[in-house]
C-alpha cells in the first residue's frame, strides 16, 4: 500500500506537456506515477552516458522501458555517447561524489534534455535525479535551471519529489515492480569508489545485475 496521498501536480508556467529526464527506474517510478495521477502529459527522456559499464547501462534502461511501456508513456532512448562524457570528465577522475564531476554530469544530461525539449516543443523539463537521498538536490536544481536558461519559454521544474511521502513511495514502487537495484551512482569512478569503500568494510565488491528490490525482504 502506498503511504500518504499525493498532492495534485500542476506544471509550472501553465505548461501543457513535460519532458522528464530519467536516470533509472527506481528513481523515476514514483515521479512517473505522480504525473499519471495528476493527468500530466509527459515523455521520458533517457540520456545517461555516465553509466558504466554498458551491461549496467542496459539493465537500468531496460527496467525503465519496461515500466514506461506498462503505463503507456512515451520513452525517448537518447544517445549513449560515452566518449563525450569521458571527455568532459577528464581531470575530474578523483573528485568525490556531489563534487564538480557530478555538476558536469548533471549539466551534460540536462543540456541534452533541454535541447531536445526546445527542438520538440516541450515547455517544461524536470528530472527524477533529485528524489534520491544520495544526491544534493540544490546542486541538481542549479544544473537544471542552467540548462533551461538559454531557451526562451523553457522552464526547469524543481519540484521536491521527496516530500509528501515521495521517498517512501519510491521504495514501495521499486519493491512492487521488483526493479533492478543499482549499488553505485553510475560512472566508472563511482563504481571504483564504492568498491573501495566496500573493501574497507570487509564487504564483497559489487556484482552487476544480481540485486533486485524486494528480493531480500521478508514481507
Ligand atoms: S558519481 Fe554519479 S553524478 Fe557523479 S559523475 Fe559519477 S555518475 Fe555522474
Amino acid at each position: 500500500m502506498s503511504s500518504a496521498v499525493r498532492e495534485k501536480l500542476e506544471l509550472p508556467n501553465g505548461g501543457h506537456k513535460l519532458l522528464m529526464h530519467s536516470c533509472c527506474a527506481p528513481c523515476s517510478g514514483e515521479v512517473m506515477e505522480a504525473f499519471l495521477e495528476s493527468g500530466i502529459d509527459y515523455t521520458v527522456f533517457f540520456y545517461n552516458p555516465n553509466i558504466h559499464p554498458v551491461k549496467e547501462y542496459l539493465l537500468r534502461k531496460e527496467e525503465n522501458i519496461r515500466f514506461a511501456e506498462k503505463h503507456g508513456v512515451p520513452f525517448i532512448d537518447a544517445d549513449y555517447d560515452t566518449d563525450n562524457w569521458f571527455a568532459r570528465a577528464k581531470g575530474m577522475e578523483n573528485e568525490p561524489e556531489r563534487g564538480i564531476r557530478c555538476t558536469m554530469c548533471f549539466d551534460m544530461r540536462f543540456e541534452r534534455t533541454a535541447l531536445y525539449a526546445h527542438e520538440h516543443g516541450f515547455p517544461v523539463i524536470t528530472s527524477s535525479l533529485g528524489i534520491s537521498r544520495w544526491k544534493n538536490m540544490a546542486q541538481i536544481n542549479d544544473c537544471g535551471h542552467r540548462a533551461a536558461a538559454p531557451y526562451d519559454g523553457l522552464a526547469y521544474w524543481d519540484y521536491n519529489w521527496r516530500k509528501g511521502g515521495g521517498s517512501q513511495r519510491m521504495i514501495e514502487i521499486s519493491k512492487r515492480e521488483n526493479f533492478y537495484q543499482q549499488e553505485y551512482c553510475g560512472c566508472v569512478y563511482s563504481l571504483r569508489d564504492t568498491n573501495r569503500h566496500r573493501r574497507a568494510q570487509g564487504r564483497d565488491r559489487i556484482h552487476i545485475g544480481v540485486k533486485f528490490y524486494g528480493d531480500d525482504d521478508a514481507g
